[in-house]
């Protein structure tokens, strides 16, 4: 063996042993080596180096077997922390998570619609110190930050493409917010790092086959196809807001005529109210659906018809286990939940329907902000 293989092998091993520590703790060294099927003795030389580096613990004896003491293993939670940021429209979230995932601090900041990039940038990076700030966590044990936001995103190379939501076009925001916060910065679509979330302790725990969709001020969606995220070829697989349904329909944003998203999006939900009555806002309309005004039941009754016939197509092209439904829209009207089942029931294609989950997400608002902390793990971890 080469010796740069046997180098990404023993990486790879302490990896597999430290991931095992996670998600199964407490565990004995013997358990982890039958799980990995490596030699006692690796495991107690990678659970050695992974306990001087302040990642694994010993906790309680028990007793194994006749009469002997075997000591448990545990990760430290506070080992490190990850920073997850969400932009959107009208407000900024950051969440501070720790080792094991779970949220160790959190604030929401409002934007301004018309505010520039560089407020938004700033913004965030006061929000974020002050934050580190009040709960008191060390600086040093800070990995990265990982930003979620709307958008066509190259993630690679961390370039906002277009945001239609934020007015933001080619925007280097993981070097701009990298420079402003000294901290390494991972950006990604927003659905994108909400379902790693979903993945990881949602709705869509563990599974292979999964389909988020995000509706709201737009609509979209990500999927995991075999444990992984599908992103295409240019990371807009799952952009279903401009797949046309209607080509006499709409005008969309993007230019085209009859998106998906000119008859589900919020703005289009109160383009069509306006036609009728005097409505600044979504809640506007959302209280008149409540007070059964006939136009509101009308227009909403059209958004739930064209929402379960996007979540019909979805399900032919990729087949999930489960489908999880989120966003503003569900989450201030979730009257609605019953409605879209009703034509879901109608809409989608019997082979699929039964062994589907349409299930609803149950991270509320922390999703995207959990998920993008959680793929600073994933992407900036480096146990060397
Ligand atoms: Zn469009």
């Amino acid at each position: 063996m080469e010796k740069q293989d046997q180098l990404l092998m023993k990486k790879q091993n302490k990896n597999l042993v430290l991931d095992i520590i996670k998600n199964k703790s407490p565990i004995s060294r013997t358990e982890v080596a039958k799980v990995t099927g490596m030699s006692p003795t690796s495991i107690t030389r990678i659970v050695s180096e992974l306990h001087s580096q302040g990642f694994v613990r010993e906790t309680e004896l028990v007793t194994s077997g006749v009469g002997r003491k075997a000591t448990l293993l545990d990760v430290c939670r506070d080992v490190l922390y990850t920073i997850g940021v969400e932009i959107d429209k009208l407000i900024i979230k950051i969440g501070i998570v720790d080792y094991v995932g779970e949220m160790a601090a959190w604030l929401s900041i409002p934007r301004d619609e018309a505010e520039s990039y560089d407020e938004t940038l700033m913004k965030v990076n006061r929000g974020m110190r002050d934050l580190i700030e009040k709960h008191q966590l060390p600086f040093e044990k800070i990995i990265g930050i990982g930003v979620g936001l709307p958008g066509s995103i190259d993630y690679m190379n961390g370039l906002v493409k277009v945001s239609d939501q934020l007015k933001w076009k080619h925007a280097r925001l993981a070097d701009d917010l990298k420079r402003l916060t000294g901290f390494d910065v991972i950006i990604d679509n927003e659905l994108k790092m909400k379902v790693i979330a979903e993945n990881f302790k949602g709705m869509a725990r563990d599974s292979q086959n999964a389909v988020l969709v995000g509706i709201g001020s737009g609509i979209g969606a990500a999927i995991i196809l075999n444990g992984e995220i599908y992103r295409g070829d240019s990371n807009n697989a799952g952009e279903i807001g401009h797949t046309v349904i209607d080509p006499t329909g709409n005008v969309c944003n993007c230019g085209k005529i009859g998106c998906l998203a000119t008859y589900i999006s919020e703005g289009a939900i109160i383009a069509d109210s306006k036609k009728i009555k005097n409505i600044q806002s979504i809640d506007e309309v959302f209280a008149a659906y409540r007070k059964r005004d006939s136009w509101a039941i009308n227009i909403m009754d059209r958004t739930t018809t064209y929402i379960a016939l996007a979540l019909s197509n979805i399900l032919c092209l990729y087949n999930p286990e489960v489908i999880i439904l989120s966003g503003d829209t569900i989450e201030k009207l979730p009257e609605l939940k019953g409605e879209i089942e009703r034509k879901c029931e109608l809409y989608i294609w019997e082979p699929i329907k039964d062994t589907l989950k349409v299930v609803y997400s149950g991270l509320s608002n922390q999703g995207v902000v959990l998920g993008a902390a959680l793929q600073v793990q994933n992407s900036l971890l480096d146990l060397d």
